[in-house]
């Protein structure tokens, strides 16, 4: 059988022409090209379409959710901050429904950025709403380097998936104005920045980074590493 991947998508107005911008749900194709580099079969998951998530998760055998816009503070228990960035509360409680039905169904989760801050936040836990103006000492985390290049190191925890794949310490792109604040108690920590923004989370059969690995899954990076790693879970190998 062949392992299928979902992932998330994203909405908006746009259009190959400029007349007419048309509402359209898509998602990066970095994500398609880093799981088309496996084994495994990409599908996009379309947002909000009227049908149960229970559905759409038989259908594949792991999760990716992907990055994007700011989450609704609500959902986690704080009034907007004058710095928090777009928000979509209908893409909220789409993925929400989706990562709580993985979870049901035990199929494996990878959250990339926006993705690791959900599944903090539905486990518990809350946000920075913005880094810059909530935490004091901070490396830059909105890199201006092309998105491509690792700008900044991670120190990695013994023990953890991400220590099997990259040993004590790796380099991320960085590219997130928000991170965790107070971690949810179903996960635990496996990567940070040395200003001590967390950058990796570990739970059950849930992993999260707040770097883009499907950035840097080209040679001469190692972001495919986390892909590879993902699909033989979700493929029941590992
Ligand atoms: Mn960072």
């Amino acid at each position: 059988m062949t392992t299928i991947i979902g992932i998330t998508s994203s909405y908006s107005e746009i259009s190959e022409f400029p007349e007419e911008a048309i509402a359209t749900i898509y998602s990066p194709s970095s994500f398609v090209e880093s799981i088309a580099r496996t084994p495994a079969i990409p599908v996009i998951i379309p947002f909000q379409t009227g049908k149960l998530a229970s559905d759409y998760i038989h259908l594949i055998d792991g999760l990716i959710l992907t990055g994007g816009s700011d989450i609704s503070t609500d959902l986690y228990g704080e009034e907007p901050h004058p710095m928090l960035g777009k928000t979509h509360r209908a893409r909220d409680l789409w993925e929400i429904e989706l990562l709580k039905e993985a979870y049901q169904q035990e199929i494996p989760v990878l959250g990339i950025c926006r993705g690791m801050q959900l599944m903090n936040v539905v486990g518990g836990g809350s946000l920075y709403q913005d880094l810059s103006s909530q935490r004091e000492q901070l490396i830059q985390h909105i890199q201006k380097a092309n998105f491509q290049t690792p700008s900044h190191a991670i120190k990695i925890m013994p023990d953890s998936w991400l220590a099997s794949l990259y040993g004590k310490e790796t380099r991320v792109n960085s590219y997130h104005h928000q991170s965790i604040k107070k971690l949810s108690g179903d996960f635990k920590i496996v990567a940070h920045s040395s200003d001590h923004v967390i950058e990796a989370i570990e739970g059950n059969n849930a992993y999260g980074v707040q770097w883009h690995p499907e950035l840097l899954s080209q040679q001469p990076y190692l972001g495919q590493k986390i892909f590879d790693l993902f699909v033989q879970k979700a493929s029941g190998k590992l």
